[in-house]
């Protein structure tokens, strides 16, 4: 017996119920019975000229490459796009997207996190104006099909093999990474091949980078041609670490800072502390409207955030500055560091940035994230 929604083949999660057997492993997605024939749901046809797109900037020569080689590659096999953060990732899947919605061809792009995904749809609708660009994620659910559609991994069940080109972003990062389930609904959601974003793979991808089933397109150059910022890092005893934090939000209060913590209690009484002298916002994964202060903040220009990882990845300020207070902590790897120090220096305008490491004893991870962007950025000097 093999479920066909999640793959399932393990007995254990097999139950006979009163109409037939069924798979209780996927059962928070809905029962499906063993016997059901899932078949693909009647999807609606690609509009015209759905395919159409202008983008804000041009793509760079780099990014031209990387594009044409995933449409050349993508007939045949998977293909992971390791790109720093920032490179404009999203950007350059733009036109292998363009490619599948003029052969009348589904695309699902998937991101971890909900209000990423509302942002991302935003955006791809802006440079696709004649396609219908639909966002499904927890508080999006009314309308679940289009030409291209935006949604959480955790949708993905209800697009039993619905989709051509599947585009998972940021495919290492939680609650798709080491989440054998949520992996198992993406690829039977998928009939073709799948695209993966990231710029920090982790290890299921490096290994099947090694054995040849996946092509891996490598961009360490941001579109505007800088390097990212590397971080300052001091080793600093706990309290002075606040009075370098405070004096460093007063020298840079002509930017939008994010100082990123470890636990949400401390992003709490770092947020109470701040707030003593300068106003600042607090976004964690316990904030209510988290989309409004995010909003908020990104309206001001100057502002200052208080997070915890959930802000590490997908969203993207113009002009911050940032600081991650105890980078030792043991709640940060090498990718969480690296994802955060990408928030700055994003923009056009202003493509350095100024990212700040602030720890009471060097570690491993510190050294070995710095040392990576390092490395990233002698890659791009050609
Ligand atoms: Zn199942």
């Amino acid at each position: 017996m093999k479920c066909k929604r999640c793959l399932n083949e393990d007995p254990e999660w097999f139950y006979l119920g009163s109409k037939g057997w069924y798979c209780r492993k996927c059962i928070s997605f809905g029962r499906i019975l063993i016997e059901e024939d899932l078949e693909a749901e009647h999807a609606l046809e690609i509009q015209d000229s759905a395919e159409e797109y202008t983008l804000k900037y041009p793509l760079t020569k780099q990014q031209v490459k990387i594009a044409a080689e995933v449409i050349k590659n993508i007939k045949t096999k998977d293909v992971l796009v390791k790109a720093v953060c920032g490179a404009g990732k999203t950007e350059i899947v733009v036109p292998v997207i363009s490619e599948y919605l003029s052969k009348k061809k589904k695309v699902c792009f998937t991101i971890p996190r909900r209000q990423v995904v509302l942002e991302v749809a935003e955006r791809l609708q802006s440079y696709f104006k004649n396609a219908k660009v639909v966002a499904v994620c927890g508080g999006h659910t009314q309308v679940l099909d289009g030409d291209l559609i935006i949604c959480t991994a955790h949708q993905l069940y209800r697009y039993y093999q619905r989709f051509d080109l599947l585009i998972l972003d940021e495919s290492d990062a939680f609650p798709y990474h080491g989440n054998e389930l949520l992996h198992s609904i993406a690829l039977t959601s998928c009939r073709g091949n799948i695209v993966y974003l990231t710029a920090t793979p982790d290890k299921e991808l490096i290994k099947r980078r090694e054995e040849g089933s996946l092509l891996c397109l490598e961009l360490n150059v941001r579109p505007h041609g800088k390097p990212m910022p590397v971080p300052k890092s001091f080793v600093l005893p706990e309290l002075i670490c606040i009075f370098v934090m405070l004096y460093w939000l007063k020298c840079h209060d002509n930017h939008p800072r994010i100082v990123f913590v470890s636990t949400i209690k401390k992003a709490l009484w770092i947020g109470k502390l701040i707030c003593l002298f300068m106003p600042a916002y607090v976004c964690t994964s316990k904030t209510e409207n988290r989309d409004e202060v995010i909003e908020k903040f990104r309206v001001e220009g100057n502002g200052i955030m208080i997070s915890t990882t959930v802000l590490e990845r997908g969203v993207t300020f113009p002009h911050t500055d940032v600081c991650v207070l105890d980078a030792n902590s043991g709640v940060f790897d090498e990718a969480s560091l690296i994802q955060m120090a990408g928030r700055a220096g994003r923009d056009f305008q202003d493509p350095t940035g100024n990212v700040l490491f602030l720890c009471n004893e060097m570690s491993e991870v510190v050294k070995k994230c710095i040392s990576s962007i390092r490395k990233a950025n002698e890659s791009c000097i050609v």
